[in-house]
Parts: C-alpha cells; sequence; structure tokens
C-alpha cells in the first residue's frame, strides 16, 4: 500500500470537493476524491483545483488499522489520516410536490441529452440543484435555476462560487426566491407556471427537478465501530443513519469543520469575512461590483428626476428578443440608496443583488430620423419610475438605479422572455390597441414600432394614463410618428393637469372614445387590446375559465370588455385581450 493520504473524500459532489478544495488550500498534499462514477458532479473542478481523483470507485469497507483508516475500494486500498463520506444515494419514490405533466420532458436528477441549445428549468434550491445547473450550463443548455428557498450561505464554497460565476457571465439565470406552483404541458413543452406576480410564467424545453438526495451513513460503506470511534472518519451532512459520535457537517462547512479537528497544525485559511465584516473592508463595492455585474449602462436620460430611459449593453450574450418582452436588471443591496429608506435584515443581504424584471422598451427614431431597428443592437432600452418608498413596502432597485449614470455598471439576466408579444396579431388590417399606465408604455412602444416597420395598415392605438404631461418619456416622438403614419394614433391621459379632463384608461373604453374621436370600433372579430403596467387598471379575474369569472370591485379594462365580446389571452387558451401586469 502507498503512503498514508492525509485525507480521502468519498464521493465527488459540491460538498465533497469543498472539504478537499479546503483541505488542498489548508497545506494537506496528500488529498484524494474517490468517485464511483465516470464524472463528478462538477466536472472543471478537479483540474481547476488540481485535485488527485480516482473514479469507477466503490467503496466497500472502512476500517482503523494502526492507527490510520483504510478504505478499501473494489480496487485497490487507500490508507489515510481522515476520511470524509460525501456521497449521497437517491430518495425511493421522491416525486415533486407540485402538480406536474410527466414525459420525457420532465426529469428527476437527470440531464436530459443532447443538452446543448435547450431552454432547461432546474428546480431545487440545494447543491445538487447547483450541481445540475452547473452542468447544464457547461452542455450548453440555457438554465433557469427556480430556488426557492435556497440560503447561498448553506451552499458547498465550490458550488456557490460556479453557481455566482456562471451568472455573472450571463450563462444561467438564479430566480432565488422563486419556485414554480405548477408544470403544465403547453403545446407538447413544458410550462412553468409560478405564484410569484413578478415571475411569469415561463416555457422550457426541459424540466429538471432536483431531488436533493439522502447523505449516507456508515453502514453505506462498510464502516467498522473502530473507524467510527476513531473521530476521523467524517460524514457529509445531517442524518438520521448518522451514530451519535460519528462527526458530521454540513457542505457550507465540512472542510474547515473537518481540517480544524483532525489537523489542528495545518495552515487554515482566515475564515472569509461575512458580509457585514466586508461592508467595513475598503474598497469592497468595487469587488463585489466586478464580482457581481456584467453589463454597462451606456445612457441614461432622465425625462424628470423620478423617470429614465436607459440603454444596458451586455458584456457577453446577445440581446435578441421580441417586441413585448422582458428582461431582468439587478443592482447590489451595496449601493447607496436616494432615499433614507431603512430596509430590514440589510445586514444579512447586503452582499447579494436586488433583481427586477423590466419590459424591453424601444427607440421610436434612430439618430436619421428614420424608423429604429434594434435588430443587431448590441444594447436594449428600458423606461423605468422611481417607486417611493411607502409604510408596507420599502422598494429595493429603483433607489439604488436612480443615481446611477451612463459608464457605470450593472448586472442584466441572461433570460429574455415573455408571451406578450406580437404573435396573435397576423393579419395587417386588424386594429391593434396598446393601453398602459406609467412606465408600461415600455412593451408597448417596441410593439407600436415593429408594426408599423413591418407595414401594419390597420389602426394602431397607444393610450397611457400618467398623472402629468411631464410623465410622457416619449411624447414628443409619439407626436412626430403620428404625423408619419396616419394610421397610427397616441392618446395621453393626464390625470393631474388642470387644462385635461381627468380621464383613465377604463373611460375609453365604457365612453367609446376611440369611435367618437378617431372613428376606430372595438371589434372583437378584428381588433387586438395589449394591457400593460398597474393592476388594477388590467382588472384580471379570478378564475382561469372564461365562464366562471370573477371580477374585481373596481372595474377594469378586462371586464369592459369581456362585456363587449373579447376574450382573454389566458395560459392555454388565446384571446384577444393580452396583459402584462407589473405586480
Ligand atoms: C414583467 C414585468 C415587467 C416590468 N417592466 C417594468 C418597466 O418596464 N418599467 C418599470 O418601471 N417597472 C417595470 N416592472 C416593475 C419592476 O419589476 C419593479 O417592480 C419596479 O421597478 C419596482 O422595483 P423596486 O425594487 O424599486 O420596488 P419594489 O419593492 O419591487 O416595489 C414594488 C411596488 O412598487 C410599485 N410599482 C412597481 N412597478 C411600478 C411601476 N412601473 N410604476 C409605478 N409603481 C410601481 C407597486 O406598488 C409594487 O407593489 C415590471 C414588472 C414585471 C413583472
Amino acid at each position: 500500500m502507498a503512503d498514508a493520504h492525509d485525507l480521502i473524500v468519498i464521493g465527488g459532489n459540491a460538498g465533497g470537493l469543498s472539504a478537499a478544495v479546503f483541505a488542498r488550500r489548508s497545506g494537506l498534499d496528500r488529498v484524494t476524491v474517490l468517485e464511483p462514477g465516470t464524472t463528478l458532479a462538477l466536472p472543471g473542478v478537479a483540474g481547476e483545483f488540481g485535485l488527485d481523483v480516482s473514479y469507477g470507485e466503490t467503496v466497500v469497507s472502512v476500517e482503523l488499522q494502526d492507527d490510520d483508516l483504510v478504505v478499501t475500494t473494489h480496487r485497490q486500498c487507500y490508507r489515510s489520516r481522515a476520511v470524509l463520506v460525501a456521497l449521497r444515494s437517491p430518495i425511493e419514490d421522491w416525486a415533486p410536490d407540485i402538480p406536474t405533466v410527466t414525459g420525457e420532458r420532465v426529469h428527476i436528477d437527470e440531464i436530459p441529452s443532447p443538452a446543448n441549445d435547450v431552454d432547461v428549468l432546474v428546480v431545487g434550491h440545494t447543491d445538487q440543484a447547483v450541481e445540475l445547473t452547473v452542468r447544464l450550463a457547461d452542455l450548453g443548455a440555457g438554465v433557469v435555476l427556480a430556488a426557492g428557498g435556497m440560503n447561498p450561505r448553506r451552499l458547498s464554497p465550490v458550488g456557490a462560487q460556479l453557481l455566482n460565476d456562471l451568472e455573472r457571465e450571463r450563462r444561467a439565470t438564479l430566480l432565488y426566491s422563486s419556485r414554480p406552483q405548477q408544470i403544465a404541458d403547453v403545446d407538447g413543452f413544458p410550462m412553468a407556471y409560478f405564484n410569484d406576480r413578478r415571475t411569469p410564467d415561463l416555457q422550457f424545453d426541459h424540466v429538471v427537478f432536483s431531488s436533493g438526495r439522502r447523505a449516507v451513513g456508515p453502514a453505506d460503506v462498510g464502516a467498522s465501530d473502530a473507524a467510527l470511534g476513531a473521530g476521523r472518519l467524517w460524514f457529509l451532512g445531517q442524518d438520521d443513519e448518522t451514530p451519535e459520535g460519528a462527526p458530521s457537517a454540513p457542505g457550507a462547512s465540512i472542510g474547515r469543520d473537518l481540517v480544524t479537528a483532525v489537523f489542528p497544525d495545518a495552515a487554515i485559511p482566515a475564515p472569509e469575512p461575512s458580509a457585514w465584516s466586508r461592508h467595513e473592508v475598503p474598497g469592497v463595492t468595487e469587488e463585489l461590483r466586478q464580482e457581481h455585474y456584467n453589463a454597462t449602462i451606456t445612457h441614461f436620460e432622465p425625462t424628470h428626476s423620478d423617470l429614465w430611459v436607459l440603454r444596458v449593453r451586455p458584456d457577453h450574450g446577445s440581446v435578441s428578443h421580441l417586441p413585448g418582452q422582458y428582461a431582468s436588471l439587478g443592482l447590489g443591496y451595496w449601493e447607496e440608496r436616494v432615499d433614507d429608506a431603512i430596509e430590514a435584515n440589510i445586514d444579512e443581504r447586503w452582499d447579494k443583488l436586488v433583481r427586477r424584471s423590466y419590459s424591453i422598451s424601444h427607440r421610436i427614431f434612430d439618430e436619421h430620423g428614420y424608423l429604429a431597428d434594434e435588430v443587431g443592437s448590441d444594447e436594449l432600452e428600458f423606461y423605468i419610475v422611481l417607486v417611493p418608498p411607502t409604510p408596507d413596502n420599502v422598494p429595493g432597485l429603483t433607489p439604488r438605479l436612480a443615481l446611477k449614470k451612463p459608464g457605470d455598471r450593472i448586472y442584466l439576466g441572461p433570460k429574455v422572455a415573455g408571451r406578450y408579444t406580437l404573435a396573435p396579431v397576423t393579419d395587417p388590417a386588424d386594429t391593434v390597441v396598446f393601453l398602459s399606465t406609467g412606465t408600461g408604455e415600455a412593451p408597448q412602444n417596441a410593439m407600436v414600432t415593429e408594426l408599423l416597420r413591418k407595414g401594419h395598415h390597420g389602426p394602431i392605438v397607444s393610450a397611457v394614463s400618467v398623472r402629468q404631461w411631464a410623465d410622457l418619456g416619449y411624447l414628443d416622438q409619439h407626436r412626430r410618428l403620428e404625423q408619419r403614419f396616419a394610421n397610427y394614433h397616441y392618446v395621453p391621459l393626464p390625470t393631474r393637469e388642470p387644462d385635461v379632463p381627468k380621464r383613465y384608461i377604463q373611460d375609453l373604453i365604457a365612453g367609446d372614445v376611440f369611435a367618437a374621436d378617431l372613428g376606430i370600433t372595438l371589434d372583437p372579430q378584428n381588433t387586438h387590446v395589449f394591457l400593460c403596467g398597474n393592476p388594477a387598471m388590467i382588472g384580471l379575474p379570478e378564475g382561469g375559465d372564461d365562464g366562471d369569472q370573477t371580477f374585481p370591485e373596481t372595474v377594469g379594462v378586462v371586464q369592459l370588455l369581456v362585456e363587449r365580446g373579447f376574450t382573454l389571452d389566458h395560459r392555454k387558451k388565446r384571446g384577444n385581450i393580452h396583459y402584462e401586469e407589473y405586480w
């Protein structure tokens, strides 16, 4: 038998690899990972950290001989000072706890094949979900990890670092607080419905559930009582089967706990500073920006102090999208706020990103005065308003965005999504009506420009409700557009201007104002209505099916249109009322 090792890690998953990396960083030279399979759960890690890995090793026993632990596999014996059992095994009969379709596009703990160029949703919040996400991204999939319930501090350090890298490089989207409520089949592909209004429904090529798996106990590796009693045979994770006295720790700390306990003379690295202590280190905000931000604000034009048109250019990846879709922007909680509002638990979140969805807006004219065409552009335009704090809510993102200027860095999520698009408008003679509140005009601008560029000749109307004239960031451009295109009409509705009668979007429909003022009738046979912004204006009914709808007490546009024979474009059922709610 060769010289004794310092540490043998059984199982090349995120927890095991993190412990091996920590041991190497603590100056222990003889560290080997025994992996039963043919690849590690995080394949790039061995090379990056110079780990010694032996594949296809199934452990039969762990025994104590002459004060060393002896690990016997089907192939050979290893003598070591310490052993970490990091294996996890499937939980029998595990099934998702949400209603889910089955079939070849929904998987449990499995990587779909082929995985390149497909969109995959991974559902889970543990190290194993991170492992699946990293592997899928490495194989070239577009991955969204729905990690509702995840505490990044509980992840194994190596997994947390790889996840962070993937986000920064825009190779995966992480939804920390979202979890789907249901996975349904829509046109043969899995559709994820979220219970969180900020994460609208998303459709994927595949969905992969992470079961979390079960930590294995002494019996699974044939551990003898003497080996267990030595205090140097450790187990990853807390588990009922781990006998009293056999040390174990979660993936986030197992490396440090084990090395500190078994090798007190090792050169143990100082702990990573906590979020709060990092806060106090000079230069740390710049370091955090470099770690997390992946895009530059190239243009930041205030319409007024609280309303901005901005453009963002990502470092990597494309910005291709359909008019009407949305992306996500993020800034660190470490960034300064324009207001003095105090956020709860800011110490715990201080080094994290606050992310929000934003519809992609659109320039209407280019610098030469032509109708703007963003195809081939490397930037995205957004139209965003500052949200003030209220007794019930301290807004996270917009008070930080308020202090940004061109050249500043920001986080842009990799996933552009949304089914609020022009797909249902197939006849260029149709009437298309866009109704919005405030910045709900953003996607409408993108869709209006697209329709006109494509030669749509039916009537197009865009009406927007705001408080004051000053709240109309694109007013001049819309007026020019009306002069160029006889079939286009812009109807701004300021509600707090002394010279303008107060009219809400609902009044336009209830009073048939488009017919009276513009000669445009809203006929459900040939009209599509797009609603965006304040949910009260939209007024979605409770209950999905058209026959069984209860409308909100305050009458919204959907109710008025349904009474005129329109139908809601609602998940599986396509209709002619399309909507995007902002909260
Ligand atoms: C698909 C989608 C697209 C969106 N697109 C845009 C967009 O293009 N422009 C934009 O400004 N916002 C947009 N939003 C809203 C955006 O995601 C944030 O909620 C908003 O910027 C506030 O973020 P915050 O962290 O500052 O405040 P939060 O703590 O998130 O405050 C949320 C509260 O702010 C209010 N609020 C949120 N958005 C608005 C708004 N646009 N106008 C007035 N009040 C609002 C509501 O009362 C809401 O309950 C969109 C939301 C969704 C789901």
